[in-house]
């Protein structure tokens, strides 16, 4: 029998192990009810989910998924922050932060935050026009939308903005590599719940993820292509392969009819040299892969 505790907010970490026979064992009992709002709590997969909408709770992780660096990144909307704001009252969904302007004065009146402050926040939840699409999908906290496939479906929206969410197919979301029926019915839910999807209009009256406002989406020039490395190169096989990934290709340990390129090294080997021929796949030394990789294009 073992003793476990959450460790680092989610991996349990055990903590004792117990030897003998006087050890009394019990079935581990789950949590029924949600320890932020007391509602019901649902077991969907591996999660416990609170059945409330409006769950302080969940809106709080939110808040903090929005903020992360990889989403809009606001700051001095920082933990503590978000907590007294929900706490008050000024936040009660995701898209209150951009009505927080209205609340200048009372905010304040605050403990912790002064007109500087206020005023600094305030500043920087503008600021969040500049995001770049990817970062403002990320901020939309759509379950399994991280950033990986948030940049992946901005390639798809790019030429409309975050409200192209709306009009995307589901046939285009599913044509995204990486993005199968469940993250696409995650989009979908999101897209036709009145609630979630009030936040577009929100970002869109503010001028976030507008086309017009944010940044480009630099756009690998691998992307779409598939690459084998075999032999020896410059350096360590793994970093040419980070390489490809980084500037949007794949890497695939065999070569297939899918494989758009063996990059070969000193000795490469035989089977796979073999295997390219066979597939008429294009071999490329290491000097012409970069030549690739330092074609970046801006889409
Ligand atoms: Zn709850």
């Amino acid at each position: 029998m073992v003793k476990i505790e959450r460790s680092g907010e989610v991996i349990p970490k055990i903590t004792e192990v117990y030897f003998g026979d006087d050890c009394e064992i019990r079935e581990a009992e789950l949590p029924s009810l949600c320890p932020c709002c007391g509602h019901n709590l649902e077991k969907r997969g591996v999660d416990l989910v609170c059945t409330n909408q409006d769950c302080v709770g969940k809106l709080k992780v939110k808040l903090r998924l929005m903020n992360s660096r990889e989403a809009l990144e606001i700051v001095g909307l920082g933990e503590e922050t978000v907590e007294i704001l929900v706490d008050k009252g000024f936040i009660s969904t995701l898209g209150d932060i951009f009505s927080l302007k209205f609340h200048s004065k009372e905010l304040i009146e605050l403990d912790g935050m002064g007109e500087k402050s206020v005023s600094d926040l305030l500043s920087n939840i503008e600021s969040a026009a500049k995001k770049d699409l990817p970062s403002v999908i990320t901020s939309l906290c759509i379950k399994d939308v991280g950033p990986k496939i948030a940049k992946l479906i901005a390639q798809k929206l790019h030429p409309q903005g975050i409200m192209g969410l709306i009009l995307v197919p589901e046939e285009d979301l599913l044509s995204i590599d990486g993005v199968g029926p469940v993250i696409s019915k995650n989009i979908l839910s999101f897209i036709h719940s009145t609630e979630e999807c009030k936040l577009l209009y929100i970002y869109t009256y503010n001028g976030v993820g507008q086309i017009n406002t944010c940044k480009p989406i630099v756009c690998g020039a691998l992307n779409g292509k598939t690459f084998v490395v075999t032999g020896t190169l410059s350096k360590e096989r793994k970093l040419i392969e980070q390489d490809i990934v980084e500037a949007g290709g794949k890497v695939s340990s065999s070569c297939s009819s899918k494989t758009s390129y063996l990059v070969c090294g000193d000795n490469p080997g035989s089977s796979k040299v073999a295997s390219a021929e066979k597939h008429s796949i294009s071999m490329i030394d290491e000097q012409l892969l970069y030549e690739m990789i330092n074609n970046v294009h801006i889409i």
